[in-house]
């Protein structure tokens, strides 16, 4: 595996891949790889031939109150996972390298981005809707993988390959858990053990709305309070939403049925985690 901090050389490598008829899968992430972001690799591993994995902590991405400075990096550690699981790139450039210059274009995501985290982080999908605009233009894959866990984030990026014709497929990968269905992330080593603890009932919670839809709550009020019960109940987090919508158009809902996702935030005390499940209702 190459790791690459330069978007020339990148362009180069990639160049000549393509001329030789090769194929590009794209794994973008922020780092401080997982198990969650190794599936996304090997997935992109087994549908393509070659496999590029970029670490980027995007600034843009961050508000100004966020966890930008203190997000976990560690670049030797990710290096020797992306080989393990069978990344042949990984691009890990610099904030200079990418924003070279001030801007003099951005991205604004228009739509759905009223619910969910874009509610509660305001700006972060413009953020990621630039750096992923970028990153494409840079790495032009055939296929992009994104995980489920950031829902939200990969219907922004379906609007986005459809609104700009990028002609990349969007891969969507389920979400990865622990053992006790903490879903698995970046995150999760800023919860103190009690919270790491707590940190169960989310999933709990979005267990416990499913099986209460299975058997015939159709009311989304009542799922919420459900879910709300649980989470105050067995954890100390602050929660920051817990939100049910048709999807992937993120639009309300009245009654349950269709397809749907139960999305949620809890801060806690020194990590805000997301969490969701998409079914049919
Ligand atoms: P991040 O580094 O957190 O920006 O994540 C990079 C990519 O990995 C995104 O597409 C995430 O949705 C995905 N990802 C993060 N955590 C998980 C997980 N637990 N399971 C599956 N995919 C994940």
């Amino acid at each position: 595996m190459n790791v690459i901090e330069q978007i020339a050389e990148l362009r180069e490598e990639i160049k000549e891949h393509k001329r030789n008829g090769r194929t590009v899968g794209f794994v973008p992430t922020m780092g401080y790889l997982h198990d969650g972001h190794l599936s996304l690799i090997k997935k992109a591993r087994a549908e393509n031939d070659i496999v590029v994995v970029s670490i980027f902590v995007n600034p843009l991405q961050f508000g100004p109150s966020e966890d930008y400075d203190s997000y976990p990096r560690d670049l030797r550690h990710d290096t020797s996972l992306a080989r393990e699981a069978g990344a042949d790139y990984l691009f890990a450039p610099s904030v200079q390298e990418m924003y070279a210059a001030a801007p003099s274009v951005s991205a604004t995501v228009k739509d759905r981005t009223d619910v969910l985290c874009g509610k509660s982080r305001p700006g972060h999908f413009d953020g990621v809707a630039t750096v992923v605009t970028k990153l494409f233009n840079i790495v032009l894959p055939e296929r992009a993988y994104f995980g489920q866990k950031d829902a939200q984030q990969v219907a922004v990026v379906d609007g986005l390959i459809k609104d700009f014709n990028f002609p990349i497929k969007l891969v969507p990968v389920e979400t990865v858990r622990e053992d006790d269905g903490l879903a698995k992330s970046s995150r999760n080593i800023f919860l103190t053990p009690e919270e790491r603890q707590e940190a169960t009932a989310l999933y709990k919670s979005l267990q416990a709305a499913r099986e209460a839809i299975g058997n015939g709550q159709k009311n989304p009020e009542t799922i919420i309070e459900l879910m709300k019960t649980i989470i105050d109940t067995q954890t100390s987090g602050k929660i920051d939403y817990i939100e049910i919508y048709s999807y992937p158009e993120l639009k309300p809902v009245d009654t349950l049925k269709g397809r749907i996702i139960i999305a949620l935030a809890v801060r806690f005390s020194g990590a805000r985690l997301i969490d969701n499940m998409i079914f049919n209702a």
